[in-house]
């Protein structure tokens, strides 16, 4: 994630801080000192704070640790002002397993409840969590409430909070998995509208929850709508194989003349049967721009890209296409170019597959903007 620091490393797993955590921190002090100007209440808020996001963290590893039982690796480990995110590698395909990776992270926060409570129960230390406050009171019992509250927010059936996942697999279990999802979206977005109509007269708080859970849900429909369309095909089926390419002496006026009677926005560039760079329109615009109409293309093109093989799968070489800047992947096979796949073409291929397949999903499947994030 961009605008992150790591701040650590637990189980082998790096974990990160967002920035914007830092105006949560600064908010959190601002808030304590405004109230009696002490700088003691400061401190014991961002301890408070520190607290909270320690168990976040261990919400997370639960996931993750869970995750690695059934081989799953987590790339690492966010915090971000309204939680964590441990991002892994690939959710389980099992939907037993995904269930069990789901309800790890608040089990974790009920254990804590219930470890909190033995050590404050003697104490005769509880309060209701109604005369809880931000300031002052019994730290352990703020922090039981805040695992009981965590393993409860955590639980609505709402993406892309946990209860999401585990309303999910509970249906995949039952129908197909991009059903499931559609349904456990549907579901999660009926409640987003709930939260944001209540928010909105009660407490702004929601409002924000509820935007977040309503892009959570329809970002998750789209992706496993886009996953399981892709599953099982390779890229020659989506390579277009009918395209131009650029030798490393033509001129940009060449290439522009390209771009202009339509045929592409970029071009491999091949030496000697070799594919050598890529040219993107964005570069070649600049280059344009800078040296003018008679630069060569191996001014302009781009000599570190990324390529596909003709024989992978769809759904690992469009990762890789969305993960780079360039639109177009040039296609390899036997390491000569074959063709190029591009964002446009795969969408396209999509539209005919979710036609082809028809069902509910068909209708949906616009994931162009999914696909072009
Ligand atoms: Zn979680």
């Amino acid at each position: 994630m961009k605008w992150s620091w790591r701040i650590g490393r637990l189980a082998g797993i790096d974990v990160y801080m967002h920035a914007t955590f830092l105006i949560l921190l600064a908010w959190v002090g601002i808030s304590h000192y405004r109230l009696r100007q002490s700088m003691a209440d400061v401190v014991s808020g961002l301890g408070f704070i520190v607290a909270l996001f320690a168990i976040v963290v261990l919400h997370e590893l639960g996931h993750a640790l869970t995750a690695r039982r059934f081989g799953i690796r987590t790339r690492d480990i966010t915090l971000l002002p309204i939680g964590g995110v441990a991002r892994l590698e690939r959710m389980p395909e099992d939907p037993r397993q995904e269930l069990l990776v789901a309800l790890a992270g608040p089990a974790v926060n009920v254990v804590l409840a219930g470890i909190l409570l033995l050590v404050t129960l003697p104490a005769g230390a509880i309060a209701p969590i109604s005369e809880i406050d931000l300031v002052g009171g019994n730290f352990l019992v703020k922090l039981m409430w805040i695992n009981v509250i965590l393993a409860a927010f955590n639980l609505i059936p709402a993406f892309p909070m946990d209860g999401g996942r585990v309303l999910r697999a509970l249906l995949a279990m039952r129908m197909d998995y991009v059903r499931a999802t559609a349904i456990a979206s549907s579901v999660g977005q009926a409640l987003a509208f709930g939260f944001g109509f209540i928010g909105l007269l009660y407490n702004p708080f929601l409002v924000f929850i509820a935007l977040f859970v309503w892009m959570g849900a329809a970002a998750e429909a789209s992706t496993v709508q886009i996953k399981s369309a892709l599953g099982g095909i390779p890229v020659s089926t989506a390579t277009v194989t009918d395209f131009r390419s650029l030798s490393p002496r033509d001129s940009l006026q060449q290439a522009l003349e390209h771009v202009l009677a339509g045929f592409q926005h970029d071009f491999p560039v091949i030496e000697q049967g070799r594919l050598v760079g890529v040219l993107t329109r964005g570069d070649l615009l600049t280059n344009l721009a800078q040296k003018g109409p008679q630069a060569r293309v191996e001014e302009a093109m781009n000599e570190r890209f990324q390529t596909a093989d003709f024989s992978e799968m769809l759904e690992l070489a469009l990762s890789r296409l969305q993960s780079y800047k360039c639109l177009t992947l040039p296609v390899l096979r036997n390491g000569s170019l074959v063709g190029v796949l591009t964002m446009d073409n795969v969408g396209e291929f999509l539209m005919i597959q979710s036609a082809l397949r028809g069902g509910p999903g068909a209708g949906r499947i616009k994931i162009a903007a999914g696909l072009a994030q």
